[in-house]
């Protein structure tokens, strides 16, 4: 049995996958379980050879994922192009730290006692990863799984399920021994049965998870049946400050940036402008220009900053928040509702805590504009949100930046630079509704491998019985 996805702008089929059923998942976790032994005796360098094969592999597919991202999510090239590079660059350097996935020897008190931290492979390893950036995000919930000597398996998308089939064959032709690297894919209304089975696998030791919050509480709770650790990387509500002292031209070129890039359906997307009273006019009108010159467009007729949304839904979605926004008393500084899913830059100014678009993640092509006071206000307005993925703060005073950055509640915030921005090697994650635990870095090994305590006696032993 196969699945369709459907290709967004034209209503064809994009793409065909299996559909897989929990009665699929069994045998699929006892070949990922069966083939871990070995892989994780592999050595580094071993492991490394084919990571580093991997990331040539998919490289080399470029123009197939450009191409199935355009047709599956209406991406624009570029974005595909950004996610292929990044990806890439996450698989060398997962190939890179396996290496660096080192203990540490403890003074003991004991003596004679020579006490180890020794961090372990886990086993098999489910990497559930969303349609949104699907080459980053599916190789991400793999790859330093994979680097640290665990098997995994992919759950992927069903939205985007040829572009992640495209990493699978890249990990396959790069060598991985059988069994290793698995993928699963489903129709959407098979989605929690297919997802519920792969949690309860009793070969699968631990889950990561990138998609919407509502889901992650769904997976944490049934991994929490089973005392699974899990990984949540969720929805967010990303705030951008402008301070009163802020290069205001660089602040609108990284707000658009962070807002309207890949339509704003980023995670870390900038979903909210918090702008000081003394500073808002000037920033307002210079933004709205900038919104207003960054046009949508059928990614494949031409180059357009911005291509179409990923469904009917996030139209639906986006238009209510905006009506819901202007009803109650905000203004449209740029765009405006869309009839399809080519949406306009859009620019809501005036927005306050009464409205939806305040507090709900739109994950659409739409930024909220909320004043602020004062520097205190404007930190109390950004703290004003169960998410904290990734939040920005523009000042020329950059001890003050960081003083700020500091009292945001986020996993992540960066001083005068958008709030979308992700580097293999940083510690990635954040907090409250936005999740727990962190990829990349040395934060990834201690993400997907065991610390054991392991000791050594060199001394007879002294024992009080
Ligand atoms: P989603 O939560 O709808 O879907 C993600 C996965 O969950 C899919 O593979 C789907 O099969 C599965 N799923 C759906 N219903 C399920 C159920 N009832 N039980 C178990 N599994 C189920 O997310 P999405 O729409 O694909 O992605 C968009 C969301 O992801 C946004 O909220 C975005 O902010 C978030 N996101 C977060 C990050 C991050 O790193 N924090 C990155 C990208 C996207």
């Amino acid at each position: 049995m196969e699945f369709n996805r459907i290709n967004p702008i034209t209503g064809e089929v994009a793409s065909s996958a299996p559909a897989l059923k929990a009665a699929d998942v069994p045998p699929i976790a006892a070949r990922a379980a069966a083939a871990f032994p070995a892989w994780a005796a592999q050595g580094p360098n071993a492991r490394r050879a084919v990571l580093m094969k991997a990331a040539d592999a998919l490289a080399a597919r470029k123009d197939d994922f450009v191409a199935a991202m355009m047709a599956e999510t209406g991406s624009t090239a570029g974005w595909a192009m950004f996610n292929l590079t990044l990806a890439t660059g996450m698989v060398r350097e997962a190939a890179a730290i396996t290496t660096q996935i080192a203990g540490e020897v403890i003074p003991s008190d004991k003596p004679g006692c020579l006490a180890m931290a020794l961090k372990e492979p886990v086993g098999v390893i489910l990497g559930i990863a969303p349609w949104n950036a699907p080459i980053i995000l599916g190789v991400r919930a793999i790859a330093v799984p994979l680097a640290c000597g665990n098997c995994v398996i992919l759950k992927a998308s069903e939205l985007c399920p040829r572009t992640h089939a495209l990493i699978i064959e890249a990990f396959a032709e790069a060598g991985f021994p059988e069994g290793v690297v698995n993928v699963v894919t489903n129709a959407p209304e098979d989605a929690a049965d297919v997802v519920g089975a792969l949690i309860d696998a009793p070969e699968v030791k631990r889950i990561n998870f990138t998609g919407s919050t509502n889901v992650g509480r769904i997976i944490a709770k049934r991994a929490a049946e089973h005392l699974k650790p899990c990984l949540l990387e969720l929805g967010g509500k990303a705030p951008l400050l402008v301070l009163e002292d802020a290069d205001l031209e660089e602040a609108v070129k990284a707000a658009a940036f962070g807002a309207f890039m890949n339509q704003g359906q980023i995670c870390m997307s900038t979903e909210r402008i918090i702008v000081v009273e003394a500073v808002a006019d000037a920033f307002i009108e210079k933004f709205a220009a900038k919104a207003g010159s960054m046009p949508s467009g059928d990614p494949r007729e031409g180059t357009t900053p911005l291509g179409a949304v990923i469904d009917r839904k996030t139209v639906d979605h986006v238009n209510g928040l905006i009506e819901d926004a202007v009803a109650k008393g905000a203004t449209v500084a740029a765009g405006g509702k869309a009839d399809s899913v080519l949406m306009p830059a859009t620019v809501v100014a005036g927005v306050t805590a009464d409205m939806k678009l305040y507090g709900e993640e739109s994950f659409g092509p739409v930024v909220a504009v909320i004043r602020a006071r004062d520097e205190a206000h404007a930190i109390e307005l950004a703290n004003d949100s169960d998410y904290g993925l990734s939040a920005a703060v523009f000042t020329r005073d950059t001890a003050r930046g960081l003083s700020v950055a500091r009292q945001i509640h986020s996993g992540i915030c960066h001083v005068n630079g958008p709030t979308v921005h992700d580097e293999a090697q940083m510690p990635f994650g954040g907090v409250g509704a936005s999740g727990y635990g962190r990829f990349g870095g040395r934060q990834g090994i201690d993400s997907f491998t065991e610390t054991r305590w392991i000791t050594v006696e060199t001394k007879a032993g002294h024992f009080p019985i």
